[in-house]
C-alpha cells in the first residue's frame, strides 16, 4: 500500500464506495506512524476498517511493505549500522543508518543489484536483479526510522541519500514516487533539500530531473577526467560519454540554480594523479559543484587499490577553487561498502 500516492489512496477508497476523507488517517498510519499492522488501529472509522479487512491480505491486492531483517552489522565506532532486508519475493537489499555529528542519515537501495556494472562496485559485480517498487524504497526509510526511534529516541531522521544498491535514475518513476511520499509533511517528512539522489550519470534522467524541477539534490559519480579513464571504471560511459554528461550537468545547474555534488572514488594509478585533478578542474570550470572524494572500499571482484594520493588530489582541486571534501566512510570497516553485506550473507565475500 506504500506504493500508492495520497491521491491514489483516495481514489482506491472512492472506487470501493468509502469516503475519500478516510485516506488521511490511513496515510498517517502508513507514512507517519509507519504502522506494521493496520488491523488494530483504534482511530480508524468503521468503513475504513471494513475496507481494510476486505482489501488487505494475501492475494487481496493490497499489502504492507514491511521487509524482514535478515542480518545487521555495525561499525566499531557504532556510528554506522547496516541492515540486510528481505523483500516479499525473497530478494534482499541493504539499508544503512549513519549518525555522524548528531546528523542522522538513511542510505537506501533503489534496485536489487545494478545493471551499470561499475568495476569497483560490489553491487555492480552482482548484476541486475530487479527494480524496487516505491513502497519498497519507502519501507527501508521506515525501517531505519523505527530503529533510530527505538534506540535513540532523542534523534530524528532528517537526511536521506540514494546511495545504496542500484542506480536511482534507471528506476526513475518508482524513485520519484517514493521521494514525494518520503518528503510529504504528513508522512516521514524529510525535507527535499535533505534528500540526495546519486547517479552514475544517466543523462536523460538528469535532464528529466531538471525539466520536471525535482527539488532533490543531485550527486553525479564521475570517477574519470577523460573518456578512457572513466570508461575503464564505468562501462555505461559508452552510452553517455563524459562530454555529454558534463553538458547535462551544466544544463541541470543552469535550469535549477542548484549546486551539484560530484563523487569521485579514488583508485591508485587509475584516477588519482595530479594530471587527473587538473583535467577535472578544467572539465568542471564554471560549474557550481562540491567534489566528494571517496576512498575505495576493496571488493571481491576488483583488483584495484585505494589511493594514497588523496590529499594531494584534494589540495589541487581546492587550489582551483572547488569545495572538495572526503566522504566520511568512518565506520565502514565492519559495515563495508555498498553491496558487500549482501555479498557476505550469500557467501560471495572473500
Ligand atoms: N548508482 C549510484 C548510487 C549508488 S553507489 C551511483 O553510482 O552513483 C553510491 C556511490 O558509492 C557512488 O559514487 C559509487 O561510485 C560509490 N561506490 C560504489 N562502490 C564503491 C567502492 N567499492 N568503493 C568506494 N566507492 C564506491
Ligand atoms: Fe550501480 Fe552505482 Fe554500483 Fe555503478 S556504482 S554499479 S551505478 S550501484
Amino acid at each position: 500500500m506504500h506504493d500508492l500516492g495520497f491521491a491514489e489512496l483516495e481514489g482506491e477508497l472512492r472506487a470501493a464506495g468509502v469516503s475519500a476523507h478516510h485516506a488521511k488517517a490511513l496515510w498517517r498510519a502508513l507514512h507517519f506512524d509507519g504502522a506494521l499492522d493496520l488491523a488494530e488501529r483504534e482511530n480508524f472509522s468503521p468503513p475504513l476498517k471494513r475496507w481494510l479487512e476486505a482489501a488487505v491480505g494475501e492475494g487481496q491486492g493490497f499489502f504492507l511493505d514491511a521487509p524482514e531483517l535478515v542480518a545487521e552489522s555495525h561499525s566499531s565506532d557504532g556510528l554506522t549500522r547496516k541492515f540486510l532486508l528481505r523483500l516479499r519475493d525473497g530478494q534482499t537489499v541493504e539499508t544503512v543508518l549513519m549518525g555522524y555529528d548528531g546528523r542522522h542519515t538513511a542510505c537506501v537501495s533503489t534496485q536489487v543489484g545494478c545493471a551499470m556494472g561499475c568495476v569497483f562496485c560490489a553491487t555492480g559485480q552482482m548484476g541486475f536483479g530487479r527494480h524496487l517498487r516505491a513502497g519498497e524504497i519507502i519501507a527501508q526509510v521506515l525501517h531505519v526510522r523505527r530503529f533510530l526511534h527505538a534506540n535513540q529516541p532523542q534523534h530524528r531522521l532528517r537526511n536521506l541519500v540514494l546511495m545504496g544498491m542500484g542506480e536511482p535514475l534507471h528506476n526513475y518513476d518508482a524513485v520519484m514516487q517514493a521521494l514525494d511520499a518520503i518528503a510529504s509533511v504528513r508522512g516521514i517528512n524529510i525535507g527535499p533539500s535533505k534528500i540526495s539522489i546519486s547517479t552514475v550519470g544517466i543523462v536523460p534522467g538528469i535532464l528529466r530531473m531538471a525539466r520536471e524541477a525535482r527539488p532533490y539534490r543531485l550527486a553525479v559519480s564521475l570517477h574519470g577526467s577523460t573518456h578512457a579513464e572513466r570508461a575503464a571504471l564505468v562501462p555505461v560511459s559508452a552510452k553517455w560519454d563524459l562530454t555529454e554528461l558534463v553538458a547535462a550537468c551544466r544544463t541541470y545547474g543552469a535550469t535549477t540554480g542548484r549546486r551539484i555534488f560530484i563523487e569521485w572514488t579514488l583508485i591508485a594509478g587509475s584516477n588519482d594523479s595530479a594530471a587527473s585533478a587538473a583535467r577535472l578542474a578544467e572539465l568542471l570550470h564554471g560549474l557550481d559543484v562540491h567534489i566528494n572524494l571517496i576512498p575505495l572500499n576493496p571488493t571481491n571482484g576488483y583488483g584495484g587499490t585505494a589511493s594514497t594520493a588523496g590529499h594531494a588530489f584534494q589540495r589541487l582541486l581546492r587550489a582551483a577553487g572547488f569545495p572538495c571534501t572526503f566522504r566520511q566512510r568512518r565506520g565502514l570497516d565492519v559495515a563495508a561498502g555498498c553491496g558487500q553485506l549482501q555479498a557476505a550473507a550469500t557467501g560471495a565475500q572473500p
